[in-house]
């Protein structure tokens, strides 16, 4: 399994310069690629290959005076880029005819100097190396300091270098790392994911947000509030926004430290564990939009998905729908009426039920039930890649988020 390794790197002044230059150049190409592929698709001309698009915007570009800078970076971050966009509309096309599942992708858009995550990645052509002192050698950029929280398991096929809206800089290595079973267990587990709980078991844990992590929230709310009363374009508005930056940073940073340590304890107690399929896109689009993306149920579920292939349990998300809320667990009637906010109801048949766990207990029966019809049906859990995003253009979230190896302290960053 592929998994991200991420590290914190404290390059120096000029290095920091040659980081910017190589950033800037990355996203001339990208940006030269997508204009010459849009002005092809208005003319009517035909989709240019990928390899004819990288003689054009990079080998060709190189030789003309307002391009000729182009030269003075690795080529390899230039070809980077290129494959980039290449993904990107790969991913756009599948999506178009339906092959990709999973929400809408957009087409690719122009990368701009104000977006708030900047990168560029180094592959073994490179020769991106690690120095006998302990520092990063990139080509072009220099030695840069790492640090180090915790050593490599294999050697890396490539290198990400990140700067984040919060000035701070990453290496992100991609390494094969070897599954790890763990030794069976008999336990299995349904999980009902809420507002008013964060996940809630079918063996009646309730797991509530911490508090760390609320306060994280609300020192982002607050500078949020901040950033709104600043001047348009003054130096104070500039700072506040570094400070909204920084404290974003820093809730995303919790949240994935959490969300780690509760999907590896969940992963480890249980051989299989299901989850109810949110459709998490269509809850976002309602007024209930902020308190999902608080939650962070899809950071969640993807870790419990990757963890449960690399350590041998089995995952799945219960995606038919049914009324996980309102079914009797006990005798499997539906109760006709149900207000959100009855947090326990009873039954006909005299049992009483907190709501939540009765979804869970519910959403652990329809998964097993669902497995014993497929069984033999399928070969067994299929080969689940650690999340890749990256190659998909830009993004929202500072640093990679998912694929992540189960005890990070390297995310622990600040
Ligand atoms: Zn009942």
């Amino acid at each position: 399994m592929q998994l991200r390794y991420n590290y914190r790197m404290y390059p120096d002044a000029q290095q920091r310069v040659a980081l910017a230059h190589a950033f800037g150049c990355a996203r001339v190409v990208f940006n030269d690629a997508l204009r010459t592929r849009q002005e092809a698709r208005e003319q009517g001309l035909p989709y240019i290959s990928d390899g004819d698009l990288s003689k054009q915007v990079i080998t060709r570009a190189k030789a003309t005076p307002e391009r000729a800078w182009l030269g003075q970076v690795s080529a390899v971050i230039l070809q980077q880029a290129l494959a980039d966009l290449n993904m990107a509309y790969r991913n756009f096309f599948a999506s178009m005819v339906g092959i990709r599942k999973g929400p809408k992708v957009a087409s690719p858009k122009f990368r701009s100097k104000k977006d708030a995550r900047q990168a560029v990645r180094f592959t073994k052509n490179a020769r991106f190396t690690v120095t006998e002192s302990g520092r990063l050698r990139l080509p072009k950029i220099g030695d840069v300091p790492v640090r180090w929280s915790r050593s490599l398991p294999s050697e890396p096929s490539s290198v990400t270098v990140i700067k984040d809206s919060a000035g701070r800089y990453f290496a992100s290595f991609v390494v094969d790392a070897a599954d790890r079973p763990l030794p069976e267990t008999d336990s299995e587990i349904g999980i009902d994911l809420g507002l008013t709980h964060f996940a809630v078991t079918s063996d009646g844990r309730k797991v509530s947000n911490p508090r760390i992590l609320r306060r994280a929230a609300r020192k982002l709310r607050k500078a949020n509030k901040a950033l709104s009363r600043k001047q348009n374009a003054s130096a104070n508005r500039a700072k506040a926004k570094l400070k909204v930056a920084k404290a974003y940073a820093k809730m995303t940073d919790t949240r994935r430290d959490w969300a780690h340590k509760l999907s590896t304890t969940l992963i480890r107690e249980n051989q299989t564990v299901y989850v109810e399929d949110l459709a998490v896109s269509g809850l976002a689009r309602t007024k209930l939009a902020t308190s999902v993306h608080d939650a962070g149920w899809s950071q969640f579920t993807a870790m419990l998905e990757y963890k449960a292939a690399r350590y041998g349990r089995h995952f799945a998300r219960i995606d038919r729908w049914f009324p996980s809320s309102k079914l009797c667990s006990t005798c499997g009637t539906i109760a006709t009426s149900m207000p959100l906010a009855s947090r326990s109801w009873m039954c006909g048949c005299g049992v009483t039920h907190d709501r939540d766990i009765n979804a869970a207990i519910n959403i652990l029966a329809a998964g097993q039930a669902e497995r014993r019809n497929d069984c033999g049906a399928r070969p067994g859990p299929g080969h689940v890649p650690a999340p890749r995003e990256e190659a998909v253009t830009r993004r929202k979230s500072h640093v990679r988020q998912a694929g992540m190896d189960v005890n990070a302290p390297g995310l622990r960053s600040t």
